[in-house]
């Protein structure tokens, strides 16, 4: 097989496990959709990919970036709503980034311009409460662990989609500003957004599917948000954060501990 059917196939795959996804986390997204929206987040997702998962496994032959496009506009045809345009949408929009294959580079690219889309569709922002608050760091997370962190592309999906599970759950506190779930302004405060929620499905069935064709064991690690927010900044906290760990963890940070201690007295 090349690369490039590796890379097809790989797609195909991420996309069908995705469907069964949505379809066994069906009843979870429409609970979570009748505490502040319409309850049929499960529903509209479910027949959405549903639709997508029967489409594309007869896409054998398919360039990735067609597979992709397709995925966009089934949804587009199968879900109304908010979710339904906007997933489909950006997914069709983004999908231009992969025609030249699947590669650290052309997914960096197609992340990015997925989020572009969907932002300028649904002018949603972090802090809204939306699919937004998830994918932004997830997007982010991606693009610096490939291009400034230089870690291989699996290392990089599993800190994405860490990232992305912490997005979710920091809609929790969140007072909705955008779709049906701002109707209820503050009474939205203190449930999980679904779109968000879907979204993490999603990155963790491309991750999963990623995992068993790089054949690579990435552990999914979460680390300590305010170390991350460190890093992203700039801020010099993660290497307080290591010294103290050194100093807890060695014979020689403790002498290091002491002699500080010393020089103050
Ligand atoms: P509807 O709200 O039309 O019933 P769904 O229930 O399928 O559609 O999807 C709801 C999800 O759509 C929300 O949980 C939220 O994440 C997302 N959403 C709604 N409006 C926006 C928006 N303007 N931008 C981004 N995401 C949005
Ligand atoms: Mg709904």
């Amino acid at each position: 097989m090349t690369d490039h059917a590796d890379a097809s196939e790989a797609v195909r795959e991420a996309v069908l496990e995705a469907a069964d996804r949505m379809e066994s986390n069906k009843a979870y997204l429409t609970d979570l959709d009748s505490a502040i929206g319409d309850a049929d987040h499960g529903a509209n997702m479910s027949r959405g990919f549903g639709a997508v998962a029967e489409t594309v496994a007869g896409m054998e032959e398919a360039d990735p970036d067609e597979i992709v496009k397709t995925v966009g506009t089934t949804i587009i045809s199968e879900v109304g709503g908010a979710a339904g345009p906007l997933y489909g949408g950006s997914i069709m929009s983004a999908s231009a980034e992969l025609s030249e294959g699947v590669t650290a580079e052309t997914t960096v690219a197609f992340a990015e311009a997925y989020l572009e889309k969907l932002t300028d569709r649904g002018s949603a922002r972090v802090g809204d409460k939306t699919m937004v608050d998830a994918l932004t760091p997830a997007v982010h997370t991606y693009k610096k662990s490939v291009e400034v962190d230089d870690l291989p592309p699996l290392e990089a999906l599993a800190k994405a989609v860490d990232a992305c599970e912490r997005g979710v759950e920091y809609t929790v506190p969140l007072r909705a500003r955008k779709g049906r779930a701002s109707y209820l302004d503050w009474r939205s405060v203190g449930h999980q957004d679904p779109g968000a929620t879907s979204t993490l499905i999603l990155a963790e069935a491309i991750l999963d599917v990623a995992t068993e064709h790089l054949d690579g064991d990435a552990e999914r690690d979460a680390r300590d948000p305010a170390v991350i927010t460190a890093e992203r900044e700039g801020l010099d906290l993660a290497e307080t954060v290591e010294t103290e760990e050194d100093a807890a963890e060695t014979d020689g940070g403790e002498d290091a501990a002491e002699t500080d201690g010393g020089g103050s007295e």
